[in-house]
C-alpha cells in the first residue's frame, strides 16, 4: 500500500492531516503550516467556486479586465461566487506609487 502525502491547496505544503468529513461524507484535511492562512481543506470540492486555484484565476482574470460575468461564465461559476470571491480581496496597499485623489482624476471639458 503506498501513502499518498496530503498536499494543502493553499500553501502547496505536504502537511496535511485527516481532520474528520463533512457533513456529506468526504474526508476533510488539516493544514499543519502554522503559516497557512487557512486550516481545514478538502481533497476534491464538488463546487469549483471552493477551490483554491479558481479563485485566484478569478483575481487575475479580473486584473486582466474580465468582467464578472465573463469569468463566471469562463469558469463555469456563479456571478455571485465571483463577486463574493472579489470583495474578499484585502484594498489595495496604501502607499501604491500613484496615490489616488480627486485631484489626480482629469475633469471633463463640458
Ligand atoms: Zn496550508
Amino acid at each position: 500500500m503506498v501513502v499518498e502525502p496530503v498536499r494543502c491547496p493553499h500553501c502547496e505544503g505536504e502537511a496535511g492531516v485527516a481532520y474528520g468529513q463533512t457533513a456529506t461524507g468526504k474526508p476533510r484535511f488539516r493544514c499543519q503550516n502554522e503559516h497557512c492562512e487557512r486550516r481545514t481543506f478538502l481533497r476534491a470540492y464538488s463546487y469549483q467556486g471552493c477551490v483554491p486555484a479558481v479563485k485566484r484565476q478569478i483575481v487575475e482574470m479580473t486584473l486582466n479586465g474580465s468582467g464578472v460575468r465573463d469569468i463566471a461564465r469562463v469558469l463555469q461559476l456563479s456571478p455571485t461566487t465571483v463577486i463574493a470571491e472579489l470583495k474578499k480581496r484585502p484594498q489595495p496597499c496604501s502607499t501604491s506609487t500613484k496615490p489616488w485623489s480627486k485631484a489626480a482624476v482629469p475633469r471633463r471639458s463640458r
